[in-house]
């Protein structure tokens, strides 16, 4: 056996979790574990956990928790390893990777999917749609379930039916004491409270159970590319129009450099473009009308909105964000776009250290804003946009240049912001208490105190329990 903890726990030790497990447990140095040691985010790839624990189930999740407190190891919880901040790894700790807990049941009569930790969206998405159904999940198809789900989750379909957990009715948890608890708006409800938000800092989610609703298979989608310049004037207008739209449709804006793809022609390749890629959830004929005023605002570069497969947009960022690329994301909540916002977004756009670098401005509202503000965690539901600046590189010495620049877009748009943000659009621990907002944050401390008053569980946008 190799690993560079076995000197210290003893080769005996780790062997009896080694037995304890159904999935592999692996060291440094064992066949598997440079693969599973890597997040998405290459940024963290220098990371070396003294142990990931590949759980088959909730049998194995207690097993590694147990073990890992009584050696008094930090904990990194991983379902689909997106976090942007590195929080699903740890130096020197143990990992407790969920990966291997893919499985997706889907009950189409009861319109609901039973989904294990490890699954990403494109896992529910394939099962779903068999049955025309599907959920609100992320942009970008390999983006795991798990934290997603936790922080909030923004995508195509919540103004139509809400964020991702607004559609969480239950899920079963292990908590730092090794329990396995189920919450849902019946069974510790305010642990329930607590998911659909607050992360997780209240224990292991083993199962999610998420709503379905009849959506495609074929949908009214896509992205419309206009040119660089009019990145003002597309702004403007959609400061304007989103508001004002139904809950059938969900936009957002990209003010990005044209990637090198055939559906774009030649001579724009690498050149500067605004996008606003646009998605209707109701039937693919009542779709063209949606769009139309979007339409209306400068001649394309290229309109590919259309009629496609759900799954298809879904999946289409996919190949632009691979594993392993240095990346660096930063958003906040907007209470508007101010002409001084917008003019600042247009000119660091011009000034974009990276083809990688971009600027999203999502529409929020609809299904997301009717949600009482005190019955999820997640930190307000006015605000009608949300900024995520999202960066990347292969080349790890690019990432301080996006870094600055996408920190410098945000503090650009300081005067708009409405003071809370979303924990799952942020690259670095923040400030939770800021994050959440007083009255939320301190409902969440008195839930940690409850659910893991040592925190255990502080591999995440931590909630501080007060002692
Ligand atoms: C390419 C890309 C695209 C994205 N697109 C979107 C988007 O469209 N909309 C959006 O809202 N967000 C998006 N995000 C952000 C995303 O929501 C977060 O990164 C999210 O945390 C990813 O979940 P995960 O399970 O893959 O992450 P992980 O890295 O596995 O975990 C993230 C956090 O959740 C905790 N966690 C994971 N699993 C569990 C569990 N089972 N129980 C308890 N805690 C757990 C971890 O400990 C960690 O703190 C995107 C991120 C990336 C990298």
């Amino acid at each position: 056996m190799s690993g560079t903890l076995a000197p210290v726990l003893g080769e005996a030790t780790v062997q009896e979790l080694r037995d304890a497990l159904r999935g592999e447990l692996l060291l440094p140095g064992d066949e598997g574990y440079e693969e599973a040691k890597g997040l998405w985010n290459g940024a963290h790839d220098d990371v070396e956990p003294a142990m990931i624990a590949r759980c088959t189930g909730a049998a194995d999740v207690i097993a590694a928790l147990g073990f890992a407190r009584a050696h008094d190891l930090t904990v990194a919880v991983r379902g689909g390893g997106h976090s942007i901040a590195g929080l699903s790894t740890v130096d020197g700790g143990m990992v407790i990777d969920l990966g291997p807990m893919r499985n997706v049941r889907v009950d189409p009569a009861a319109r609901i999917a039973y989904v294990g930790p490890g699954a990403v969206w494109g896992d529910v998405d394939h099962e779903a749609q068999q049955f025309g159904l599907a959920t609100t999940g992320g942009l970008v198809s390999t983006t795991g379930v798990a934290g997603f789900t936790l922080g909030g989750g923004i995508g195509w379909l919540m103004r139509q039916y809400g964020l991702a957990a607004d559609n969480l009715v239950g899920a079963d948890v292990v908590t730092a004491d090794g329990r396995l608890a189920h919450a849902s708006k019946t069974e510790n409800p305010e642990l329930f409270w607590g998911l659909r938000g607050g992360g997780g800092n209240f224990g292991i989610v083993t199962s999610f159970e998420l709503a379905l609703h009849p959506v495609g298979p074929t949908v009214y989608a896509g992205p419309l590319f206009l040119p660089g310049d009019s990145a003002g004037d597309l702004l403007r207008f959609f400061r304007d129009w989103a508001p004002n739209q139904p809950d059938a449709i969900t936009a957002a804006i990209s003010l990005a450099t044209a990637p090198p793809l055939p559906v774009i022609p030649e001579e724009w390749h690498g050149k500067k473009v605004a996008i606003v890629i646009a998605v209707t959830a109701g039937p693919v004929e009542d779709g063209e009308a949606l769009v139309r005023e979007l339409r209306g605002v400068a001649e394309p570069v290229a309109d590919l909105i259309g009629p496609m497969p759900y799954t298809f947009i879904q999946s289409l960022l996919d190949p632009l964000w691979p594993k392993g690329i240095n990346a660096y994301f930063k958003g906040t909540h907007l209470a508007g776009l101010s002409d001084e916002t917008i003019d600042s977004f247009v000119e660091l756009h011009q000034n974009a250290p990276g083809p990688q670098c971009e600027i999203h401005v999502h529409q929020m509202g609809g299904a997301v804003g009717r949600v009482g503000a005190d019955e999820t965690a997640y930190p307000e539901r006015s605000m009608p946009y949300v900024i995520n600046v999202v960066t990347g590189t292969a080349d790890p010495a690019e990432l301080d240049a996006n870094r600055e620049w996408a920190r410098a877009v945000v503090a650009s748009a300081q005067a708009d912001e409405t003071g809370r943000r979303y924990v799952n659009f942020l690259s670095e621990p923040a400030d939770a208490e800021d994050a959440y907002g007083e009255a939320t944050y301190r409902r969440l401390v008195a839930l940690k105190d409850e659910y893991d008053p040592t925190n255990v569980f502080r591999l995440n946008q931590n909630i501080k329990p007060s002692a």
